[in-house]
Order: structure tokens, then C-alpha cells, then sequence
């Protein structure tokens, strides 16, 4: 028995890609939208026979007109939103058993499209990207509040793709208190989180392998650029190297100091407030030398259409990068758009690398945590390329 709720017709198209796993109707493949549909619905998706395809959140505005949550008949009540983050996290402890900081719930990958629940400690941090979750807000929180019983939830709804849902954009405390600073582990190291007014959610916690694993590779002398609160940099000065820390944001390196100071490592800990082409210029002029160079740049293709301008920055960055290094040294190049993936970063530093006559080796390709999980048949959901090399 199919329950009666909307039925919206789409193409052929869009049933082959979602017969194959892909969670996602274009707008332009929406053949009838029934008439009074409200935004945020759940609607049954049907082929054009009329057969139900699965369950789905409707968004009036969005170019993804549709988002699965899985097969006909499924329901977003509160108890079944509890239902399905608890499981998100139950699946976390297996993964990352022993770890206080970690995504819980990782939108399309965890069947809660439109959602990413970060937890720092006792403090959660949430984004509500879609119309639908935006409605299912008060439900949400009363299932956070059952899972975790946290000091406070923040919900960092003022995540640009909220525009495209025709959503405003706001930071609430939708529970507790907090001052929005929390510091968290990272392996052996402190980072902080500022929830509030941080970038994404608080801290970049894809990061976290690629950090730990980048600091068996320390050296003398550290540049990271893109640093952010200090994600990398921190983790190669408790390892001994004095490191520079580059960024355009001033409240991201004031926080990247006081990381350094709880870790007892302010001493060989500099910041520099710079746009990191800018830092690279001057510091190949004057000559600088680094035993590692970071690479971790904002999104720089969040389109097709941005592929190749992003490809000359990366090449910029990284021939810069490579003048700046001798034999030994360890260089880092991180992507964190779909767009940009690790065999369009291998043809960048192929061309830097010809550029300087330097051999490059390729010591370990990398991508993003256990708790950000690519879902299989969705290739955005595979988002984060890091590439460490040993440049000769
Ligand atoms: N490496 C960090 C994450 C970097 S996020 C970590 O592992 O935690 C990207 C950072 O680049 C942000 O902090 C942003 O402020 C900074 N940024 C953006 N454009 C920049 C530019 N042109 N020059 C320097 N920093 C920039």
C-alpha cells in the first residue's frame, strides 16, 4: 500500500540517475508539480508510468527540486528524524570510537538530505540547508536534545546555499547557552571551534586525518597557507618545526594564536594577515625557504564553469610553492571542490613541477574522514582531495 501524499511525475532521465543511487531531481527534469504543493513537502517521486520511486523533500525555489530520503512511504516525523540521527551516530562510535569532536550527521550520505549536525564536546553545530529540514527545525532539536543532552546547539543557518532554498540567513542558539568557543581534540592537539561566527559549522573537521597525517611528515620549517584557526600548522609545531601561519582572515589567526598558546607552542608559532598569492610573491623575491609548504585554499570551483580559472590559481600557488622548497621538503595541496579532484591537482603540479625542474613524488592521496562518508552513486558527496608529496 503507496500512503496518499503528492505524487510528482519526473523524466526518464532522472530515473535512470536515481535507479543508480543518485539522490537528486533537477528542477528541469520535474515533468508536473502538483498544484498547492507546499515547499519543504514529502512527496512520492513517479516515473512516467506512474511507478512511486521513493520518498523525497520537496524545495519550490531550488535547481534540486527533490532530495531522497529513501523508498515509498517514509515519514519525517520526530520520532523518526531521533530514529535515523541516532543511527547517523551510532555508526560515528563504530568508526571513530574515542573521538569528542566529529560530523554526526552528513546530510545525503546519512538519508538526512539538507542536514550536517557537527559535534564539538558537548556542543552541537548545525546547518539546515533545505526547506524541508528548515520546517523540521523544532522536531530536530527536541531529537538532538534527546541524543546528546548537549550545553547548547547552534544552528549556523547563514550557509550561503540557504539563498538558493530562498531561506534567510541567521546564526540561533536553538538550545543552552555558549559564547560559541569551544575547544576540542584533535589527536594529541587543542583546536578551537568558534560555533557562532567561525567558518562552515565552527572548524574544518574533514581535515582531521589529513592534519594527523601530515605531521609524521614534519620538518624544520612550516608554511601553511589557508591555515585557518591553525588545523595543520599546530600539529607540525607540537612535532618541534616553527611554522607560519597565512590567512586572510584576522579573527580566524587571532583564534590560530590562541590554538598555539593552549598548546604550548606559541614560541615558534607566527601569523600573517595576507592574501596567500600576495605572501607567496613576496616570499619567493626575498628568497624564504620551507621544508613543508600547506596548501588549503576555500572552494575555488563551486561550478563547472569555475574549473579553469581555479586550475591557474592552483598552478600559481603551487609553482610559487615549489620555488620556496628544496630537496626533502614535503609539499601539501588540498581540494575541497567536487569540481577539483586529484587528477586535475596531478596535471597542476606536473606543469609546476616541469616549470622549476623539480622531480615530485606522490606520497599519499588522500580524501575526507569516515564521518563525512562518500555515498556511493553521488559524486558530489566526494568533495575533499589531499595530496602529500616529497618534492626531490
Ligand atoms: N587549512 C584549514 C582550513 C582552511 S579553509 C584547516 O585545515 O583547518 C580556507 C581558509 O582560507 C579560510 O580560513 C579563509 O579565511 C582563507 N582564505 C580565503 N581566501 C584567502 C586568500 N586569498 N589568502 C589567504 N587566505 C585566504
Amino acid at each position: 500500500m503507496i500512503i496518499d501524499r503528492p505524487l510528482v511525475p519526473v523524466s526518464s532521465k532522472a530515473v535512470r540517475r536515481v535507479l543508480g543511487g543518485h539522490p537528486w531531481v533537477f528542477s528541469g527534469e520535474i515533468e508536473r508539480i502538483p498544484s498547492g504543493l507546499e515547499p519543504g513537502s514529502l512527496v512520492h517521486a513517479v516515473d512516467l508510468r506512474g511507478r512511486v520511486l521513493g520518498t523525497y523533500l520537496y524545495s519550490s525555489v531550488s535547481d534540486i527540486a527533490l532530495r531522497r530520503i529513501g523508498e515509498a512511504n517514509q515519514t519525517l516525523s520526530e520520532t523518526d528524524l531521533e530514529w535515523r540521527m541516532r543511527k547517523a551516530n551510532d555508526l560515528r562510535q563504530r568508526w571513530l570510537p574515542g573521538t569528542s569532536a566529529y560530523r554526526v550527521v552528513h546530510a545525503e550520505s546519512d538519508a538526512l538530505p539538507g542536514l550536517v549536525v557537527d559535534r564539538y564536546g558537548d556542543c552541537l553545530s548545525v546547518q539546515l540547508l533545505c526547506q524541508a529540514m528548515d520546517r523540521l527545525k523544532d522536531g530536530m532539536v527536541v531529537g538532538l536534545v534527546r541524543i546528546f543532552s548537549p550545553s547548547a546547539i547552534v544552528l549556523r543557518n547563514d550557509a550561503p546555499q540557504r539563498r538558493l532554498e530562498g531561506l534567510p540567513e541567521a546564526v540561533e542558539i536553538a538550545h543552552g547557552e555558549t559564547d560559541g568557543l569551544v575547544p576540542f581534540k584533535e589527536g594529541e592537539a587543542t583546536l578551537l571551534a568558534d560555533l557562532r561566527k567561525g567558518q562552515k559549522t565552527g572548524a574544518f573537521l574533514d581535515q582531521r586525518d589529513n592534519h594527523l597525517a601530515l605531521a609524521r611528515y614534519a620538518g624544520d620549517k612550516a608554511l601553511d597557507l589557508f591555515s585557518y584557526t591553525g588545523g595543520f600548522g599546530i600539529h607540525l609545531a607540537r612535532k618541534g618545526a616553527s611554522v607560519t601561519a597565512v590567512d586572510s582572515s584576522s579573527p580566524a589567526l587571532g583564534h590560530a594564536r590562541q590554538v598555539a598558546a593552549m598548546n604550548g607552542v606559541a614560541d615558534r608559532y607566527e601569523t600573517v594577515e595576507a592574501n596567500a598569492f600576495d605572501f607567496l610573491r613576496s616570499a619567493v623575491s626575498e628568497g624564504r625557504v620551507y621544508d613543508t609548504v600547506i596548501i588549503d585554499p576555500p572552494p575555488m570551483a563551486r561550478s563547472r564553469s569555475e574549473v579553469e580559472g581555479a586550475r591557474r590559481g592552483i598552478k600559481d600557488l603551487v609553482l610559487m610553492s615549489l620555488r620556496l622548497m628544496k630537496y626533502g621538503g614535503t609539499l601539501v595541496l588540498c581540494s575541497c571542490s567536487h569540481h577539483l579532484g586529484s587528477s586535475m591537482l596531478m596535471d597542476e603540479v606536473e606543469a609546476a613541477s616541469i616549470d622549476v625542474s623539480k622531480r615530485i613524488l606522490l606520497l599519499e592521496q588522500r580524501g575526507q574522514p569516515a564521518d563525512h562518508p562518500i555515498l556511493v552513486g553521488f559524486p558530489q558527496s566526494r568533495y575533499l582531495t589531499c595530496l602529500i608529496f616529497q618534492v626531490l
